[in-house]
């Protein structure tokens, strides 16, 4: 996820290179009716979920990274991005969840904020 990594670090050795396959972008907390349609409409993506991890929101987008090669192997480790190098183990997908809420459609965002909202009121 958060654009990153490489197999080539002692520790990615088993992993598929989960965090090159798909792009992780902050986003802000839907406040409005109409931020919320628009993230509903986003939603309907099947590429497309959002995630939250420590009250902060991300947009998760699937997609394999141009440069990533066939060998699951970074083809530009030594100039990669800098949002590559900070996306370490342990702290990435491959050893643990990586979210505290996972929201893959339209209905589950609802929920998930009529949820909060029930709980504001207690
Ligand atoms: S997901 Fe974690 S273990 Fe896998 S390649 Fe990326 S940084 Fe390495
Ligand atoms: S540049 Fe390399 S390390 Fe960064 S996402 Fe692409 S393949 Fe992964």
């Amino acid at each position: 996820m958060t654009t990153a990594t490489t197999t080539t670090r002692r520790e990615c050795g088993q992993c598929p290179a989960l965090c090159c396959k798909n792009l992780s972008i902050r986003i802000l907390r839907p406040r409005t009716r109409a931020e919320i349609e628009d993230l509903k409409w986003q939603l309907q993506f099947d590429t497309v979920s959002i995630y939250i991890r420590k009250n902060r929101w991300y947009q998760l987008v699937e997609g394999r990274c141009i440069y990533l090669g066939e060998d699951d192997r970074c083809k530009v480790y030594p100039v990669r991005p800098d949002m590559c190098r900070r996306h370490n183990p342990p702290d990435c997908e491959f050893f643990g969840k990586f979210y505290d809420v996972l929201i893959e459609t339209p209905d589950r965002l609802e929920d998930y904020l009529a949820d909060r909202r029930k709980k504001a009121r207690r």
